[in-house]
Formats: structure tokens, C-alpha cells, sequence
């Protein structure tokens, strides 16, 4: 209901990673990096399951040395999700991930060598069905690149991507995505709306070393909304310095609040002002709490008075349209209930219950 915005998704190829499709009219795809010695195939797998618990449905893992491709193998088997190998300088550590199991490869063109090298890295990964990801860092930009434009800019940024895109297609590789970071959110935009229209492959989007706690998960939001409300990314990364289950968490938090992935309910509740007459956060917190239990996708509002309150209620699936202790509960637009304001979360309960169980035949509880 209401007036939901259809962001113009931005049209590429699809590729597969596993057992994931990536691109084209696929769901935006939940990635993470593990942040254990990837070497310790033990702590590297464990970490892997509570992402893939969180919602991870693709991992990367940094491979810095052959004990670590070889890891790669032991971790692979071990974990239900795709594994990406993340390679830097070696290319022959790329061919050494792809022997042990490697569901993608990023390189960084900044760092892997010339020509020769990408063309036997291609026909290895091609023979395997394996895509690779072109992964451009602000940070590690080639140095000739660099010092043509001055420094770390958006022209360089595209111009690394797409030379190694072309060096690629040249090879006859073709399963290809893109991916071009850096940890300002103009530069990263200005940087993909350079290359946008010139690929037909799938983006991997992500504001890298985004920072700490609130200011990275604030810098990471805004950055990736900035370029997903463009209609750019296929598959996403949020980098945060920490637990990566908390990059995971954010990365579907914010496909849900911009409407493009469902994983759970939805609540619309208000600030609260002087209107208010119940004790709305309290009520709030409580309904939240019961939500926390269910996976499927519900929008439920919770409002404190008349002034915006039965609106909200409406277009909500099911909604509670608070009053002078008590409130009016909705469902599909239409009052259904009054109710008392200790009974509220109850009863709203209840009815949140019906609805989804209506809506799909099983019960939720
Ligand atoms: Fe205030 Fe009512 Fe708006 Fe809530 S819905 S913020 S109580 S005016």
C-alpha cells in the first residue's frame, strides 16, 4: 500500500556464484568477508555459519598465501553458502583457491599483474564456471593511473575498472562483476556513474573501511543508499571495523527500509509528542519484541494520537491507531477493533497473527 517508489534498477547479465544468481532481476545479494585467520579453517568456518545465521548468503574470504588457499579447500567444505577468494599480488594463489573449491575470485587490478597473468587466471576460472569479480579500491589504485589524474579520483577509479574489464573480454572471460569502493561516498557515486552505461555486468557495491560503530554503519547507509536508490548493485557488502554479523544485520536492514528486500516485519511507530495519551514506546518495545520471533514480512504501525495516527494504521497491513487510553486497531484500511489501553499489545498481537496466517494458510505461532 501506499506510495512505494520502484527504484529503475539498473539492467545487467546474470552471473552465478554457486548456488547464488547475481544481476538482472535477482534479489540484491546480503555478502560479508570473515575477519579470522583465514589459515585457522576452524574459527574461519565458524564464523561463516553465525554470518550465514544472520542472513550472509555469500562470503569472501582473504587469501594472502598458499596455507590460506589451501584453508580455502577445508573451509569449503564445511559451510553451506559460496565462498569468494580474495586475492592480492599472486595470481597463482588465485589459481590455488580455484583448485580448492573457489565459487569467485576478486582481484584487484591494481595489483595482479599484467595481461599474461589475468589471461591464465580467466581460462582457469572459465573452465570451472567460476566468475570474477574486478575489485577496485580507492586505496590501492595502479600507480600510472594514479599519477595520471593526480591522485585517487572517480576518472581513475573507472578507468582501472574498465581497462580489466576490457583485458577480460579480451581473454574471451565474460562472467564478470564490478566493483569500485572507496571510503567517500561522492567519489564511490561519481565513480559508477562513469561506468554505469558502458557494462553489462552485475555491481558489487560497498562504502569501504566506512569506520566504527555509529559513524560507519551512518557512513555505509547513506553511501549504499545513495548509489541502490540510483538502481546500481547487485550484490552488497557494508564494511564495518568489528564482528562482521553486525555488516550483515545492517546490509538487511537497509535492503528492507528501502523497500527492496523483504526479510522480516516491518514497523512504522511514531516519536511520540505531548499528543501522545498512552505510553507508546513501552507499547512499542513490546510489539517488537513479539515481531523479533517472526521471518516473514508484515508492515505493522504503532501510533500515539489521531493526528497521524489512523493514516499510518491504514496503510499498514495491520495498525494501532492509539487515542486517550485506548486505540483503534486496522487491518487492510479498515477499523476492525477497539481496545483498552492493557489490553492493546495483546490483542494486537492477535491480530497480526490472523493476518499472516490468512495471508498464507500457515499459522506463525
Ligand atoms: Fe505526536 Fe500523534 Fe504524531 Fe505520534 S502520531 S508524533 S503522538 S502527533
Amino acid at each position: 500500500m501506499g506510495g512505494d517508489i520502484i527504484y529503475n534498477r539498473r539492467k545487467s547479465r546474470v552471473v552465478r556464484v554457486g548456488g547464488v544468481l547475481v544481476g538482472g532481476d535477482n534479489p540484491i545479494v546480503v555478502e560479508s568477508m570473515t575477519s579470522t585467520d583465514t589459515r585457522d579453517a576452524n574459527a574461519t568456518a565458524e564464523q561463516i555459519k553465525r554470518l550465514t545465521q544472520a542472513g550472509c548468503e555469500i562470503v569472501r574470504l582473504a587469501v594472502p598465501d598458499e596455507a590460506a588457499a589451501r584453508a580455502f579447500g577445508d573451509v569449503k567444505k564445511r559451510i553451506s553458502i559460496p565462498l569468494i577468494a580474495d586475492i592480492h599480488f599472486d595470481y597463482k594463489l588465485a589459481l590455488l583457491a580455484l583448485e580448492n573449491g573457489a565459487d569467485k575470485l576478486r582481484i584487484n587490478p591494481g595489483n595482479i599483474g599484467g595481461e599474461g597473468r589475468v589471461s591464465q587466471l580467466a581460462a582457469a576460472a572459465k573452465g570451472r564456471g567460476v566468475p570474477i569479480r574486478v575489485g577496485v579500491n580507492a586505496g590501492s589504485l595502479e600507480r600510472d593511473i594514479f599519477n595520471k589524474y593526480g591522485g585517487i579520483t572517480a576518472k581513475g577509479m573507472a578507468e582501472s575498472a574498465l581497462n580489466h574489464v576490457q583485458m577480460l573480454e579480451r581473454c574471451g572471460f565474460e562472467d564478470i562483476v564490478v566493483g569500485m569502493k572507496a571510503n567517500s561516498i561522492p567519489l564511490t557515486i561519481a565513480a559508477h556513474q562513469l561506468i554505469v552505461e558502458k557494462i553489462p555486468y552485475p555491481l558489487h557495491i560497498g562504502i569501504t573501511e566506512a569506520g566504527l560503530g555509529l559513524a560507519g554503519m551512518v557512513k555505509s547507509a547513506a553511501g549504499l543508499a545513495g548509489l541502490l536508490t540510483r538502481g546500481w548493485g547487485d550484490t552488497l557488502r557494508v564494511s564495518l571495523t568489528g564482528d562482521p554479523v553486525a555488516e550483515v544485520t545492517l546490509a538487511r536492514e537497509l535492503l528492507q527500509s528501502l523497500n527492496l528486500r523483504h526479510f522480516k516485519p516491518e514497523i512504522v511507530s511514531c516519536p511520540t509528542c505531548g499528543r501522545c495519551r498512552v505510553d507508546l514506546e513501552k507499547i512499542a518495545n513490546e510489539v517488537e519484541k513479539h515481531l523479533q520471533k517472526i521471518e516473514k514480512y508484515v508492515k505493522v504501525a504503532v501510533m500515539g494520537c489521531e493526528v497521524n495516527g489512523p493514516g499510518e494504521a491504514r496503510d499498514a497491513d495491520v495498525g494501532l491507531a492509539c487515542g486517550s487510553g485506548a486505540g483503534l486497531i486496522f487491518r487492510n484500511g479498515e477499523v476492525i477493533r477497539k481496545v483498552s489501553e492493557d489490553e492493546m499489545v495483546a490483542k494486537f498481537m492477535e491480530e497480526i497473527y490472523i493476518f499472516l496466517e490468512d495471508s498464507d494458510g500457515k499459522s506463525v505461532v
